[in-house]
């Protein structure tokens, strides 16, 4: 997808007023849906998912604070953070002690407005700067006005199933409940449908399930709603935060060395970036429900500029100027590349495993063009540890001769391209081609494990 379509996404819909249920959900997801296609469903409030009830639908279309003389300090029309997400009608005028409960501020970053929620307490409320709570005449009387509408309705959400050839089936979610905000999380919106759109008509070797959903409520009723499917997941990325102007990293899965981690760690490795490496850590998103005892889906994210670490996050301050297309684009290359390994990852078995079989009668020197020049990369063939010992110096492919010969030895089975990668420190596209050419000439075959 090109940078300038990233980027028009994220202009339209960055001023939608999305919340955990309601038309901002549902707006969203058709302005995706002109670029990529999914399904959409409808989830009724009350609906039970295990521990959680799907609430009422929020939707809003106007809110101001005022005072007697027409000062205006809050004004959805003008920014939607203003409100406190799912606040229930208010038109009321009260004197600055009533009003004060209801009102939000960050006293350490003065001129951002705060993001807040109320999803599951009956209330409202309102954000602003802490400069214009600081200009408030208190002596004066104020008009606060709500209009919203919380009744029973339904939870939106979007997903489409990929399906490949092999028997494993990966998750990509994200989130779409978030206001105004750009990183956090309009950004993990935009890239979860580049994504869909980079890889929906390719012939994929493994499935992939695409979910965007509100966060929390909406991956815990996805669960419950698809819990044999979702039993079988091998591994989940959740694109989240993606496109600040700090470092790309890597939040690991719970596992810590699992494929998705690895995988994820030789990508990088492979575009020469050293990652930010984020331990896995209970705060955070939706990895929780996905990670959690029933469902144990190892879930990974990798983001640039993660949440918490950002100061504009949560914030009126996290906008289109912290958060850009062409910041996006640098994730998505690695989010794809990601899955581009993730398809190349095979097990092969030797046709010919007893002793070396003779290349030179299959015209396998040749094709490699004669160059038996070892490069000096794989002076150092020592075994690598992947673990959060990342160069930043790119690897490069070697000779495709001793990618080949290195396949032959490997191929008993056990081991999958992306050991084999990690092993003696070559690119997998180079190993994925040199293993097409032994297959072509029969001496190898691929083998489903399972894993
Ligand atoms: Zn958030």
């Amino acid at each position: 997808m090109e940078i300038s379509t990233i980027q028009s996404l994220l202009e339209r819909l960055f001023p939608v007023c999305r919340s955990i249920t309601g038309n901002g959900v549902r707006r969203t997801l058709e302005i995706l849906r002109e670029i990529v296609d999914f399904n959409i469903t409808e989830i009724p409030s009350g609906t039970t998912c295990f521990d959680w009830k799907v609430p009422d639908e929020w939707n809003i279309t106007d809110a101001y604070l005022e005072d007697e003389e027409g000062n205006r300090y809050a004004d959805f029309k003008f920014n939607n953070l203003h409100v406190v997400s799912y606040s229930e009608p208010v038109n009321k005028w009260l004197e600055f002690k009533e009003l004060e409960p209801h009102l939000h501020s960050l006293p350490e970053m003065p001129e951002a407005i705060p993001y807040r929620t109320s999803y599951y307490k009956r209330d409202w409320g309102f954000c602003l700067t802490h400069r214009s709570l600081a200009e408030i005449d208190r002596s004066k009387r104020f008009h606060a006005v709500i209009e919203s509408d919380l009744k029973p309705g339904s939870m939106t959400y979007g997903d489409i199933v990929l399906s490949g050839k092999s028997d494993q089936e990966y998750l990509i979610s994200t989130y779409c409940c978030h206001p105004s905000m750009g990183n956090d999380n309009l950004s993990g919106v935009v890239l979860w449908a580049a994504l869909l759109h980079e890889i929906q008509s390719l012939d994929l070797y493994h499935s992939y399930r695409f979910v965007i959903i509100p966060e929390t409520i909406g991956a815990i009723c996805y669960l419950s709603e698809h819990s044999e499917a979702m039993k079988k997941i091998s591994g989940c990325l959740l694109p989240s935060n993606v496109a600040g102007p700090g470092r790309l990293g890597y939040k690991k899965t719970f596992i810590g060395d699992h494929t998705i981690d690895r995988i994820v760690e030789q990508t990088f490795l492979e575009n020469g970036i050293e990652p930010v490496i984020y331990p896995f850590d209970i705060l955070g998103s939706d990895e929780r429900q996905y990670s959690s005892p029933g469902f144990r889906i190892p879930t990974g994210t990798i983001c640039k500029d993660k949440y918490y670490e950002f100061q504009q996050y949560h914030t009126s301050l996290d906008n289109l100027e912290f958060a850009n297309a062409g910041q996006l684009y640098e994730t998505l290359q690695i989010y794809l590349g990601t899955i581009h390994n993730l398809e190349m990852n095979r097990n092969y078995l030797s046709r010919n495993p007893n002793g070396e079989p003779m290349l030179g009668k299959r015209g396998l020197y040749k094709s490699i063009g004669g160059s038996l020049v070892q490069p000096a990369h794989l002076g150092n063939k020592s075994h690598r540890d992947f673990k959060y010992k990342i160069t930043t110096q790119k690897l490069t492919a070697g000779s495709d001769l001793d990618a080949m010969r290195w396949l032959l030895f490997y191929a008993d089975g056990s081991k999958s391209l992306l050991d084999i990668a990690e092993l003696i420190n070559l690119p997998m596209s180079q190993l994925f081609g040199a293993a097409r050419t032994l297959e072509e000439h029969g001496l190898i075959e691929e083998i489903q494990t399972g894993e």
